[in-house]
């Protein structure tokens, strides 16, 4: 039975792993990782009583979700899963001073402020003839625009897509971020006539999971840090804490396989041109979370939190209620609030410190939830990233076109959110698809 290295212990190193341990029990499988720990850029701490998520925080199980419901139920931790409240499927957007509640479903859409008018917009694009891209390949912000208009693109797609790629839709490349709408275009004219005729479920595994697919957020009981410590464990001396891959020279004479699980701009300063410079095109947006935890609960509005629109030039991105989305992993009758600041649009992010961030989030909240008891959390932890989340820009699908042709060889197989989709999910359900495609004697 062969050997195969596996680059890197986040969530896409540690399922590759797992994976693979599953289909070839006999396998020797490495896993390298630089940091101490496990997990990448999933990360969950206790502060102030609270577990609270450095990383990401919860997951979607529609879809692609259900290989995140898969794994948990192969590890046999379905009692750690742990369902968003009722209340999280509320959401806010900060516009002009004040939270708007935006709107859950078809039948909130009337009294949506945000949205007002929005019914125009959507009944326009079901009826007329929309015209065709004007670019060869289109921005979010071009599609969105063109088929729904402006003030959908602003006030809704902007801060949505932000809040997920914490991107600029005005660069996010709509065939690799919405491409089930550019299909849904061209086949039926229309994205919604498409949303009514196939309501997208699109790559999910094959059973169901009942209820848990109908909460809008799942997380695990001890934090999302819980399932890589698990994954961790489950590699045992498998897995090489702090040891950093600088060569890959050495690990082709040693190994059957190598899968990079690594960022893009890691990996690309161990790679030769051309490969070299596909990688680094892929940029990376910076993201400074700030947990905010206090001992009593304070009042805002019910629910998962709210996004605010790159036109409100305002200095965060959004805030989660955290106490209200998993109630579970907070103290009874305290609070507890993560606050989302940088993204690709802040230029002059690096010129901040923690300090910097600790206050920007303290004193937006303050006016923007109206109450000076944010200017003062009993516990607070700021976890900057870097270089959070890789953009999916125009150009990302000839980028991994190339990073395929140029290891077609099949020495190297590169993996990682930056190939696979960002979220959790898509990392679980892409190492899945690498394990179940490798052939080893
Ligand atoms: C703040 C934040 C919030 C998020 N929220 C959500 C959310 O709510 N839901 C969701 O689904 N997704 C969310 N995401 C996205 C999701 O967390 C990531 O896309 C996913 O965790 C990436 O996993 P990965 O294994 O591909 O990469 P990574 O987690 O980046 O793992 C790569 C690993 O490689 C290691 N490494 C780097 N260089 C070397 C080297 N030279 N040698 C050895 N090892 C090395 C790193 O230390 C790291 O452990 C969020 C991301 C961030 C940053």
């Amino acid at each position: 039975m062969g050997k195969v290295a596996i680059l890197g212990a986040g969530i896409s190193g540690l399922t590759t792993a797992w994976y693979l341990k599953q289909k070839y029990p006999g396998l020797t499988v490495d896993v390298f990782e630089r940091r101490d720990r496990a997990g990448g850029n999933i990360r969950s701490i206790s502060l102030g009583g609270h577990i609270t998520e450095l990383g990401p925080r919860g997951i979607r199980p529609k879809g692609k979700g259900t290989y995140f419901l898969q794994l948990i139920h192969d590890l046999g931790m379905q009692d750690e899963l742990i369902k968003a409240n009722q209340a999280a499927k509320k959401r806010y957007l900060y516009m002009d001073g004040e939270l708007e509640k935006l709107p859950s479903g078809p039948f909130t859409l009337f009294g949506s402020r945000p949205l007002k008018g929005w019914w125009r917009a959507v009944w326009k694009e079901f009826r007329d003839k929309v015209p065709a891209p004007r670019s060869e390949e289109e921005t979010v912000y071009e599609f969105i625009e063109r088929r729904f208009g402006t003030q959908l693109a602003e006030t809704l797609a902007d801060p949505f897509f932000t809040g997920i790629y914490a991107g600029d839709i005005r660069k996010l490349s709509a065939l690799a971020v919405i491409p089930h709408m550019m299909e849904y275009e061209e086949k039926y004219g229309s994205v919604l006539k498409g949303f009514l005729a196939e309501p997208s479920d699109e790559g999910r595994v094959d059973r169901s999971f009942g209820d848990l697919e109908k909460a809008s957020l799942l997380t695990i009981r001890g934090g999302m840090q819980e399932l890589c410590d698990r994954l961790a464990d489950e590699l045992g001396p498998s897995l090489h804490l702090d040891t950093t891959v600088s060569s890959l020279e050495p690990l082709f004479g040693k190994y059957d396989r190598v899968i990079s699980t690594l960022p893009a701009y890691v990996l690309s300063g161990l790679v030769p041109e051309p490969l070299r410079t596909c990688l680094q095109s892929v940029e990376y947006a910076p993201i400074a979370l700030v947990a905010l935890n206090f001992q009593e609960k304070l009042e805002v509005p019910e629910g998962f939190g709210y996004l605010v629109a790159s036109n409100q030039e305002q200095a965060i991105l959004g805030c989660i209620f955290n106490d209200q989305t998993f109630p579970e992993l907070s103290p009874d009758n305290s609070s507890s609030f993560s606050v989302m600041i940088g993204g690709s649009r802040m230029k002059d992010f690096f010129r901040y410190s923690k300090d910097d961030f600790l206050s920007i989030a303290r004193e937006t909240l303050a006016v923007h939830l109206k109450n000076t008891r944010f200017r003062v959390p009993d516990a607070s932890f700021v976890q900057v990233w870097p270089q959070a989340i890789p953009q999916y820009n125009t150009g990302h699908l000839q980028i991994l076109e190339a990073i395929k042709e140029e290891t077609k060889d099949g020495k190297l197989l590169v993996s990682g959110n930056f190939v696979s989709g960002i979220a959790v999910a898509d990392c679980i359900r892409h190492a899945k698809i690498i394990a179940d495609s490798l052939e080893l004697d």
